[in-house]
């Protein structure tokens, strides 16, 4: 390379991203036939990868080969046989916009930096305010995630109810809540005895009786309630809070509901999804997770708040060394939204994938999971050596030997996944350990659902 290795010419820039997009194909290739949970590397990989940088140049191809051998020992999560958790696919047209978002690396932050690029970015947010029936003062967000989309939300509804009170706030949890809540809290500033966990009724939905006394019982105690965070499809189970009445609750008491839909929320683009998540219209904010139940790249999270005006509050400070940047009322500054500043131009990875393929791609990739939940909801309910207790409101089906204890059940899903065609987790309700089988992969269709269900009855041959 020239004297300026940082400004490589046409010709180098275009060598080096071959030989990227070498490896990423051929990645891509193997997905199907790729073990599903290698993670031991050897010790002479790791030790390899623990070396700082050098000061002399390196050589591209070596540095490929380290990362391609380093990739070889993960989870497949971009994978088919990827059920457990709550898989993200990872399209290729989102990770190449990804890639061109990089390499413009335009800045977004304001919008009279690059107008355009907001009102791309707008756009899609638009988009999802409106899936929702959000009204026109309403206002998305981008975010790194679901768990910065949930503290987001925290933060806008501790400001807007329980501001200079923190050390009186609290917020309404269910049981089966992402942990990612509790962490927002925390970071919020509010006290973790605060975070009240609600029980389930017995189809682990928040118990909406329970709510209303504890929230009674704490105002009169002189207490600060701030929030109600619902479920729209638990980790655990994707189980529905009972959106409704929960967004009664909310009013009842004049404060913030909250949906973390992180796992389900766009699945409300589905008929069947917008009819089991009914009520999710009301909140006061949603989380949504793009790179779960979009299949882009990890990195894509999502927020759609009612009120705009509410993340102004919590979030706009004038900054003196901003002072040459207009304002442009038609276009959102997002650093005046959000606790980031300078951020990366997230808008591209949704707003291209959505007008390439258009909505309907995805539509219908989501209309499967639901055929492919059902699918392993019906087989595995017809095996009479397994307890199915709960039918699934979305695309995770939770199930376990019966009449086995803790350890068959874990010893159990060893067993499945030491096929390495599937990964399937476990978790643990009512304290006792039951698989977990969650279908929202990009790549996962019927043919490998099949198989590990196959798979799943020889498992429980041998049990
Ligand atoms: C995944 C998940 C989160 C956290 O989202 P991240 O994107 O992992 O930060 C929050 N809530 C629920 C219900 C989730 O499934």
């Amino acid at each position: 390379m020239s004297d300026r290795p940082l400004e490589p010419s046409a010709t180098e820039m275009r060598a080096m991203t071959e030989s990227v997009l070498d490896l990423l194909v051929e990645s891509m290739e193997k997905l199907d036939s790729s073990p599903a949970s290698l993670n031991s590397p050897s010790a002479s990989l790791l030790s390899e990868l623990s070396a700082p940088p050098p000061e002399e140049a390196g050589k591209l191809d070596e540095l490929l080969e380290l990362t391609r051998r380093a990739t070889e020992q993960s989870y497949s999560t971009a994978g088919p046989s990827y059920l457990a958790y709550i898989p993200g696919g990872g399209i290729f047209t989102s990770a190449l916009s990804n890639f061109l978002a990089a390499g413009l690396n335009r800045y977004t932050g304001k919008a009279s930096t690059a107008p355009a690029l907001v009102a791309l970015e707008e756009s899609v947010l638009r988009w999802m305010c409106e899936l929702f029936d959000f009204p026109a003062e309403s206002q998305g967000l981008l975010t790194t995630g679901g768990s910065l989309a949930n503290l987001t939300a925290v933060v806008a509804a501790r400001t807007r109810h329980a501001e200079g009170q923190v050390d009186r706030a609290t917020i309404y949890v269910g049981e089966h809540a992402h942990g990612s809540l509790l962490k927002a809290a925390r970071t919020a500033g509010m006290v973790v005895e605060h975070v009240r966990s609600i029980g389930s009724t017995s189809d682990l939905k928040m118990d909406v009786a329970e709510l209303r006394a504890r929230l009674a019982e704490d105002r009169t105690a002189g207490l600060v309630p701030v929030c109600i965070c619902a479920a729209a499809g638990t980790t655990n189970t994707g189980a529905i809070d009972p959106l409704p009445e929960l967004a009664a609750v909310a009013r009842e008491f004049g404060i913030w509901l909250h949906v973390d839909g992180a796992y389900g929320g766009l699945l409300q683009l589905t008929e069947r999804g917008r009819a089991r998540l009914a009520g999710i219209e009301l909140a006061d904010s949603i989380t949504l997770d793009p790179h779960k139940s979009l299949f882009l790249p990890f990195g894509t999270g999502a927020l759609v708040v009612r009120s705009r005006n509410a993340l102004l509050d919590a979030f706009s400070r004038p900054a003196d060394y901003m002072q040459d940047l207009e304002e442009d009322d038609s276009l959102p500054d997002f650093d005046a939204l959000t606790p980031e500043l300078t951020r990366d131009f997230r808008g591209l990875r949704v707003w291209l994938p959505l007008h390439l393929h258009g909505v309907g791609a995805f539509r219908r990739q989501l209309d499967e999971k639901l055929d492919l939940a059902k699918l392993a909801y019906d087989t595995l309910s017809a095996d009479s050596r397994l307890e199915v207790p709960w039918a699934p409101d979305l695309t995770v089906v939770v199930f376990r030997l019966a009449g086995r204890d803790d350890t068959a059940q874990l010893e159990y899903l060893r067993r499945i996944n030491d096929s390495q065609r599937v990964l399937l987790s476990s978790t643990r309700i009512g304290g006792d350990v039951y698989l977990r089988i969650a279908i929202l992969s990009a790549r996962t269709h019927e043919d490998r659902v099949r198989e590990a269900l196959e798979i799943i009855a020889r498992a429980a041959d041998d049990a």
